[in-house]
Parts: structure tokens; C-alpha cells; sequence
């Protein structure tokens, strides 16, 4: 299947998608699924062209290149077709009211007028019955005309309105998209930068503990050699899933670099971070690594853990490297282990 093959029908392209990556023996995920997509549609040249080598060399074409086609030419591009729909959307909902607003103050301007006539001729002291059945008519008219008026109107902001939620909820889109780590779906670096600064702008406010995990994962280069980087990703992702769930709400777990996590954990003491530190490290090493699609068992894994609490006055930078150092002298004790610094 190639690029060039042109194939205008959506559901034959998702068809072909399917069928290729498939034979490429990938993962369906949505983003390997939008390369394609890209690809058999020949949306963009440049992948286009890139893919079809790749193909060529099927050892090239894992799920990490994938990723990465997919941030340089989609996930960037999808992230600007957004914002720029989002933009323009509003600009013409802005120009909409504007003109809403400009034509509702001229009928304003009219119906005031025709009230003040129908008022003078009301209160004229010659007024027939005539004059005035004509004048209630006129005023009749008018109100009705006010009305549809002020219903196109309210119709013109509600349609704003709208357009406001639905480039907001975009661009919250957009944001989570950029804080997210993209092979584990967890907070990425940037993230948690940030959610640190906020966690540590908050204890110096509060006074309340904050405590802070390093984890890394015991031998992996190993384990990477053994069975393969996709192999290697897979755990990547098991690790992030048991982290993530084997902690609660207010805590932030996110991929620190590599096969290096973190977690803050806001409002922990330091006991409390290094039973939880325990906690994380035996359902890691608990956990069998099975391949879900050919049931192949990798056994296990550990992970080490560095662990310190947040004291009152240092800088962001001494918190961390305290961690780090514990995470150093965990792998030094000998890995599969949790430090307190
Ligand atoms: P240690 O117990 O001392 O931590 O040994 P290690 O082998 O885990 O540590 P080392 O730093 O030597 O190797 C880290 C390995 O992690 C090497 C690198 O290939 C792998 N790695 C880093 N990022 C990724 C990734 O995104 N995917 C995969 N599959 N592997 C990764
Ligand atoms: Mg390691
Ligand atoms: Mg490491």
C-alpha cells in the first residue's frame, strides 16, 4: 500500500490504514493510526515521502518513529490547525455581534422614534377614535418587529457564547496536550517543572510537608537489550500505570527523562512519602511484564527510589538534587530499594 495509491474514500483509507499497519506489525494507537492516515491519504508530502522509505526498511519503522513522524508533522500541525480554527472561529463570532449590536442599536433608535410619534399622537387633545385605533395598530407592528429583533439578537450572543466554549475547551485541549507525556500519558517534564514550583510556592505558604520521589527503573538498558526499545517502551508504560494508580489525586506522577519518573506528593510527610515509596516499589516489582498481543512473559522488573521532604527556604534546585542523590545511593545499596535523604 502506498502514499501515491490515491484513495478518496474515508472509509477505505481507514480500511488501508488498518490493513498497513497491521502488516507493519504496530500498535493501532490513535497517533500510529493518524500517520497512516496521513500517509495513504497523502495529506503530507513530506511523511508521505519519508514513510514510503521507511516501509521500505520495515526493521526502521517502530512505534518510537512512528511518535516521532507524528510530533514533527502532526502532532505540531494539528496543535496549529487547532489554535488557527479556534481564532478564526471566534474573530468571525466577535464580527457577528459586533454587527448584531450595531443593527440592534439602529432598530432601537427606530422604535424609539416610532413610540415618541405614537405618544405625541396620543396625547394630541384633537385625537379621534380613528386616529388612535391606527396609532395602536402602528404600535403593534412596532412591538412585534422589536421582539423578532431582540430574539435574532439574544440568537447572535447564544451563538457566541458558543463559539467561546468551544475554542475554550480547544485550547484546554491543546494545553493537556502539551503537559502530557506522549508514550505514557502521564505529566511530562514540563509539567512537572511547573506543578513543583506551584507544590513548593504552596508549602512555603502553608508551612504543610511536601515530599518528593525520584524512581528509576533497576537494569533497564539491559532489559532494552534483551527484548527490544518497543519492549522497553511497554514497560515504560506498565511502570507509569502502577505509579499512577497506586497514588492519589493531589499527587503529580510524571516521566522526569528516560526511564526516570517523579512523584510530588503535596501535603506528605516524610514518613508518610517513604511508605508510599515502599508501596510503589513492591507493586513494581510485584507486576509480571507480559506482552499483550503474544502473551511473551518478561518477567520482572524493579525500580529504585530517592526520596526527600521539602525544607522550608531552600531553593527548587537543592530539593531536587536531594532526591536525586537518594535515588543515587538506592541504586548504590544495591537497586530494588527506597532512600531517605
Ligand atoms: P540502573 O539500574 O543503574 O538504572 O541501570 P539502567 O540500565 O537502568 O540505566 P542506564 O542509565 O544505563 O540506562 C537507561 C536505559 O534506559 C538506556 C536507554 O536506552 C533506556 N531508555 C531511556 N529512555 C527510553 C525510552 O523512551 N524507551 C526505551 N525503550 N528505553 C529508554
Ligand atoms: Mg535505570
Ligand atoms: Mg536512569
Amino acid at each position: 500500500m502506498t502514499a501515491t495509491t490515491k484513495i478518496a474514500n474515508p472509509r477505505d483509507i481507514a480500511h488501508n490504514v488498518m490493513a498497513l499497519i497491521n502488516e507493519l506489525n504496530l500498535q493501532p494507537t490513535p497517533q500510529v493510526y493518524h500517520v497512516f492516515y496521513s500517509y495513504i491519504s497523502d495529506e503530507i508530502p513530506e511523511l508521505s515521502q519519508l514513510i514510503k522509505v521507511l516501509i521500505r526498511n520495515t526493521q526502521e519503522l517502530d512505534e518510537e518513529t512512528v511518535f516521532r513522524i507524528y510530533h514533527k508533522y502532526l502532532g505540531s500541525h494539528a496543535l496549529q490547525q487547532h489554535l488557527n480554527q479556534g481564532v478564526e472561529g471566534l474573530q468571525a463570532a466577535v464580527e457577528r455581534v459586533e454587527e448584531a449590536v450595531h443593527s440592534v442599536m439602529r432598530d432601537t433608535e427606530m422604535f424609539c422614534g416610532e413610540f415618541d410619534t405614537a405618544s405625541r399622537k396620543l396625547s394630541a387633545d384633537d385625537i379621534t377614535l380613528e386616529d388612535a385605533r391606527t396609532v395602536s395598530q402602528t404600535l403593534s407592528g412596532t412591538t412585534t418587529k422589536a421582539r423578532e429583533c431582540y430574539g435574532s439578537f439574544n440568537g447572535s450572543l447564544e451563538e457566541y457564547h458558543k463559539e467561546v466554549r468551544r475554542v475554550r475547551s480547544e485550547l484546554e485541549l491543546v494545553r493537556r496536550d502539551a503537559l502530557t507525556d506522549t508514550l505514557t500519558g502521564i505529566a511530562n517534564r514540563k509539567n512537572f517543572d511547573s506543578s513543583l514550583r506551584d507544590a513548593v510556592t504552596t508549602t512555603m505558604e502553608t508551612g504543610v510537608p511536601l515530599s518528593l520521589l525520584m524512581i528509576d527503573i533497576d537494569y533497564f538498558k539491559d532489559f532494552n537489550d534483551n527484548f527490544g526499545h518497543r519492549a522497553g517502551d511497554g514497560v515504560l508504560k506498565a511502570v507509569a500505570r502502577v505509579l499512577v494508580s497506586s497514588t492519589k489525586g493531589a499527587d503529580t506522577v510524571a516521566r522526569y527523562g528516560g526511564e526516570e519518573f517523579a512523584v510530588i506528593l503535596p501535603d506528605t510527610s516524610r514518613e508518610n512519602a517513604e511508605k508510599l515509596a515502599n508501596k510503589l516499589r513492591s507493586n513494581v516489582s510485584n507486576q509480571r511484564i507480559i506482552n499483550k498481543k503474544t502473551g511473551k512473559d518478561f518477567g520482572k522488573l524493579t525500580v529504585s527510589i530517592g526520596l526527600t521532604s521539602y525544607q522550608l527556604g531552600e531553593n527548587i534546585l537543592e530539593f531536587v538534587d536531594r532526591a536525586d542523590k537518594a535515588l543515587y545511593l538506592a541504586k548504590q545499596d544495591g537497586r530494588n530499594t527506597c532512600i531517605a535523604q
